[in-house]
């Protein structure tokens, strides 16, 4: 396979996960507009069997292309159902939606995923139970209980081998989702090197990780040819290897790329949004530029495609007041346009925007030219906003997050947690061992909560050892649960420094979060409660009591 045909496949791939991560997302919120139906078959009938109509008809376009084509199938049928129903003066008996909603009961993603290629049905598996399984072939005692102990903590499902005959008859049953193997068993010199090197070229494809007590340019080497993706040195420090486990298996992909389409051309913008969501990203359309920014505030674009031609106000005007907000600086403007004078597409770039694209274009050129600055977008917005050490949101970044999860419950009607995190004692960690091994600590921290925590929670730093943390769509006691969780993992996470074993302990307070307009409101409730859990001894989590 050529490099080019390698990364295509790879787009191909993250393409097909992020439109079956928005079936996850989407299909049961039409199975609940289908029972809707289904018990009240006749208010507004027309309206929402229209809508379900459209959504059929994306999916019957869309899911052959990402490798669904049973899906493809069920929906255009349904699609044809529907419209049948709309060309009659009543609405059909209640039992035809309940039929229907039958059928998308079937339709659950483990059971589509099984049709797509091995490697990427296995990533979807991961996501639906979230929960990774990992192979570890060590025979030295230590060091098997120490990652054995860590990984678990961080609520991997790893099962431990000491012998090759063992884990190869594991391999015969399961294929895991990660190898991590010590290169320099005691049974013989090689056996964990020629064990990688006799996997099959299937196996060979899942993420290997190699532990080694050398940490020599020979060894790296040959480590390197064996097609690894990781390597540790003994003694192991777990929680640096867990985290490189989290970023290649990536546990924490992004959600889809979100698209902003401003055009006044209802017809023309609603057959790009179409294809871009037939693409796996998120388009939403803007008609109205007087509205810009309540849509950017709600939608929080990745790339806003810009209609040059509006009667109202011309693309490059409405470019130019985007850009007068600090917030939307970063957000790439691609400009839609039927121009192809070149001196003129410049003097609209020198005002505002970053690029033309130019009108007709072909639907997979579209595609191809959002994904791309899509990408590069996402990749700078995290450089800026995350903090260097832990990776989570910075403090600006974390309470402008916290805004926007506020205003957006409210419009949903859903409850939203806020959490305050601060580690125990922290101070003595850094006395005792120093301030780099504290440094060990806060990372093993943000990576447990990265992990344990949902995509859509936000996480951020707040200060040194705080945390600040949003859950939404998430009651207080849901909340307190999850956090107590991962309050019990944190105090089972083992540190070693010298060969001497240390646990740390956090404390955190929770409040709901209300008050739209004063987010600051919900952080000094949580603080309250953290300040309480921290008097009443610390290494718990409290609720704040509403005032
Ligand atoms: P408490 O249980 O009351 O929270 O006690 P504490 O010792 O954790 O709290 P205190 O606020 O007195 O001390 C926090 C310490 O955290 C002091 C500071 O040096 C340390 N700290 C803050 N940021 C970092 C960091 O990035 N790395 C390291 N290693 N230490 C940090
Ligand atoms: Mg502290
Ligand atoms: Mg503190």
């Amino acid at each position: 396979m050529t490099e080019l045909q390698q990364k295509l496949d790879e787009q191909l791939a993250e393409l097909n996960l992020q439109y079956l991560r928005r079936l996850q997302h989407e299909l049961p919120q039409i199975q609940q507009q289908v029972l809707a139906l289904a018990v009240d078959h006749r208010a507004n009938w027309r309206e929402r069997v229209s809508e379900l109509s459209l959504k059929f008809h994306t999916f019957a376009g869309s899911a052959g292309t990402f490798g669904l084509p049973r899906l493809g199938l069920m929906s255009r049928q349904l699609e044809l159902d529907c419209k049948a129903w709309l060309g009659n003066q009543e609405p059909p008996p209640a039992i035809e939606f309940k039929r229907v909603a039958e059928v998308l009961e079937q339709l659950t993603v483990t059971e589509l995923s099984e049709s797509l290629q091995p490697a990427i049905a296995a990533r979807v598996e991961r996501e639906v139970k979230g929960q990774a399984l990992i192979y570890l072939l060590e025979d030295d005692d230590a060091t098997g209980n120490h990652i054995a102990q860590t990984l678990g903590s961080y609520g991997y499902d790893i099962h431990w081998f000491r012998e090759v005959a063992a884990i190869q008859h594991a391999l015969a049953l399961k294929t895991p989702d990660a190898f991590i193997v010590d290169i320099e068993l005691m049974q013989s010199e090689d056996a964990g090197l020629s064990f990688i090197q006799r996997l099959t070229p299937e196996l060979q494809q899942i993420p290997m990780f190699v532990i080694s007590c050398h940490d020599d340019f020979h060894h790296y080497l040959q480590a390197v040819r064996v097609g690894v993706a990781g390597f540790f040195v003994k003694p192991i420090n777990a929680s640096a290897l867990e985290a490189r486990l989290q970023r290649t298996l990536s546990l924490r992909e992004h959600d889809a790329f979100r698209v902003l389409i401003v055009d006044d051309d209802v017809l023309l913008a609603k057959h790009y949004a179409l294809v871009l969501q037939n693409a796996g990203l998120r388009a939403e359309i803007l008609t109205e530029p007087a509205h810009i920014f309540v849509g950017l505030q709600q939608f929080r674009p990745d790339v806003i495609l810009l209609d040059v031609h509006m009667p109202d106000c011309s693309g490059p005007e409405l470019a130019q007041l985007i850009r007068l907000q600090d917030e939307w600086l970063g957000v790439p403007i691609i400009y839609l346009s039927a121009e192809t004078d070149s001196e003129r597409q410049l003097a609209v770039l020198i005002k505002a925007g970053d690029d033309f694209i130019t009108k007709p274009i072909g639907d997979h050129a579209l595609v191809v030219a959002v994904f791309a600055r899509a990408q590069r977008a996402r990749q700078l917005a995290e450089i800026m906003t995350k903090d260097s050490l832990t990776g989570l949101l910075q403090h600006a970044h974390i309470k402008e997050r916290l805004a926007v999860e506020l205003e957006r419950s409210q419009r949903h009607q859903q409850e939203v947690s806020v959490v305050m995190l601060d580690l125990d004692h922290f101070k003595k960690v850094n006395d005792s061992y120093g301030h780099l091994v504290g440094d060990q600590v806060i990372i093993a921290l943000a990576n447990l909560l990265r992990q344990q925590l949902r995509k859509t929670d936000v996480i951020g730093r707040y200060g040194g050892e705080e945390f600040l943390i949003v859950l939404p769509e998430c009651p207080l006691q849901h909340a307190f649960k999850v956090i107590e969780q991962i309050r019990v993992s944190f105090n089972r996470l083992p540190f070693v420094v010298a060969g001497t074993e240390f646990h740390c302990t956090f404390s955190a307070g929770i409040a709901t979060g209300t008050n739209t307009a004063h987010p600051d409101y919900s952080i000094e409730q949580a603080d309250q409660a953290l300040y309480q859990a921290k008097a009443q001894g610390r290494n718990q989590v409290l609720l704040a009591t509403p005032t």
